[in-house]
């Protein structure tokens, strides 16, 4: 099949302005090009895997409105569906690769319906995909998303002159560029009470296992200036919770900023009730976060600290550049100047090489540490890692999932533990919603970042209330408000 690349489409298309006039670019010459649409399209934007990709998606909403194109909330209401991907574990591609199956049928039924596929799964598989779903339209990863109004604009045209599907060329957009950080464009957010925002871009640390640094590219982050008036807008729209994103959030920098100093902006911008962020690493958590974390109030107690194991040998081969030891001093630094810190973690078993004992040093470490909650995982290799190319992936699926399940037993035990200690405790809950099993409650986030749900009684939604916990689970405190 016959590639086509961005250059070929701009030949001859007009170009327009793409920004927000009063925010200049980050980068002035990374001038992109956007087309007049000859027709406005109405795209269906399906998202998979984590905030980052909630939050391009939203790029993607704010580039496609400006140039003139319409998001829509129904498949049925689309001629173009987008399907933003994941790339970081095995069965999030097959997932997409099942849905790609099911929008065939309806292109089938739909003949000029569009499907494209971005983010990091089309940037990690590349003519990988157009081999295994020859009827997609348009394959673009992260750094190429300007192209969209384009890309859409070419692949109208030949909808509209009635080229076979088989004959239409796909459209590719897959250059990585260390300047692209989207710093101009302005998201088209939900409306809702916690907005993202992508404050940096990329990754720079390599571990053996992750494929994102080679479909994320290299990490750049945005200028902290506009960060700070982008928080202020949020407030303005009636956010009342910021995440800050990042795939190592606090290695941030600017100008001589570091990830500290942007917490005690964002944490004064006045009306805002909260400021989070996801995720850091540990190697970059610096005396300046944790200062922020403890004296800025708006700044959330709650530091989601991705260990991935508790082997100072598995970290090395797994490129993670902190030991298990440095880990635990972390930890231990953090509670020290936080007392009241909420800390969650990420836990991979069954990486290539582990043995019965390195194993057990994560779950020691689990069981010393007493995590608020964990996401764990069976180790997935991933084609084009490093891990994939110097280390066999050896350890049994058994074992992997046997490795699993006693670490999920204990950290069920710990969280329901920790939850229960709260009982009696008043905790203050920013509400988010109505609960789905019961609509007399509210349900809504401490600041610890747990599920607090209680009835509705005077309350309402992006209210912070307080709330005396009356009983709990492992996963929820359920309660009144005082
Ligand atoms: S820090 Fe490691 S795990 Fe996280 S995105 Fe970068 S390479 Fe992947």
């Amino acid at each position: 099949m016959e590639r086509t690349n961005t250059e070929r489409f701009m030949k001859n298309d007009t170009l327009l302005p793409l920004y927000n006039k009063d925010k200049p670019k980050s980068n002035p010459s990374n001038e992109l090009p956007t087309a007049i649409p000859s027709h406005a399209r109405r795209v269906y934007i399906e998202t998979y895997g984590c905030q980052m990709n909630v939050s391009d998606s939203e790029l993607m909403a704010g580039i496609l409105t400006q140039n003139g194109h319409q998001t829509v909330p129904h498949l049925d209401d689309a001629d173009v569906v987008l399907v933003n991907t994941c790339a970081i574990r095995e069965n999030a591609e097959t997932k997409v690769i099942n849905r790609l199956v099911q929008l065939n049928h309806r292109k089938r039924r739909q003949p000029d319906l569009i499907i494209g596929v971005c983010g990091c799964m089309a940037q990690h598989l590349r003519d990988k995909l157009l081999d295994a779903a020859p009827y997609v339209d348009l394959v673009m990863g992260p750094d190429a998303y300007r192209d969209l109004p384009v890309a859409l604009d070419s692949l109208a045209r030949g909808v509209e002159s009635h080229v076979s599907l088989t004959d239409r060329d796909p459209f590719v957009g897959l250059r990585l560029d260390k300047s692209e950080d989207y710093a101009d464009i302005v998201p088209i957010r939900k409306e809702g009470i916690r907005a993202w925002l992508t404050i940096q871009r990329g990754c720079d640390k390599m571990c053996t296992f992750c494929i994102v640094p080679f479909v994320r590219g290299r990490e750049r982050s945005l200028p902290l200036k506009f960060l700070v008036e982008d928080v202020e807008k949020l407030v303005d729209q009636g956010f009342k919770e910021v995440v800050l994103l990042g795939q190592t959030v606090n290695s941030y920098r600017d100008n001589g900023a570091d990830f500290g100093d942007l917490l005690y902006a964002v944490g004064d911008v006045n009306g805002l009730e909260r400021v989070r962020f996801t995720s850091p690493h540990p190697a970059d958590a610096t005396d300046s976060m944790i200062d922020a974390m403890a004296s800025s109030p708006s700044v959330c107690k709650h530091l989601h600290l991705p260990l991935q194991s508790g082997s100072t040998e598995v970290l090395e081969r797994m490129r993670r550049t902190y030991t298990a030891e440095a880990y635990r001093n972390l930890v231990s630094k953090l509670r020290e100047r936080i007392p009241d810190i909420a800390i969650t973690t990420d836990i991979i078993v069954g990486f290539c090489g582990e043995t019965d004992a390195e194993f057990m040093e994560t779950y020691q470490m689990m069981a010393d540490i007493r995590y608020d909650s964990a996401f764990m995982f069976k180790y997935s290799e991933r084609e084009g890692t490093l891990a994939h190319k110097v280390f066999p992936d050896d350890v049994p699926e058994t074992v992997k999932g046997e490795r699993l399940k006693q670490i999920i037993e204990l950290q069920e035990n710990i969280s329901a533990a920790i939850n229960r200690d709260t009982v009696g405790d008043t905790v203050a809950v920013l509400i988010e919603g109505e609960s789905r099993r019961d609509a007399d409650r509210y349900h809504g986030k401490t600041d610890g970042f747990k599920t607090a749900v209680f009835p509705k009684a005077n309350t309402k939604i992006g209210d912070v209330v307080n709330v005396r916990v009356d009983t709990t689970t492992a996963h929820t405190l359920i309660g009144q408000t005082i």
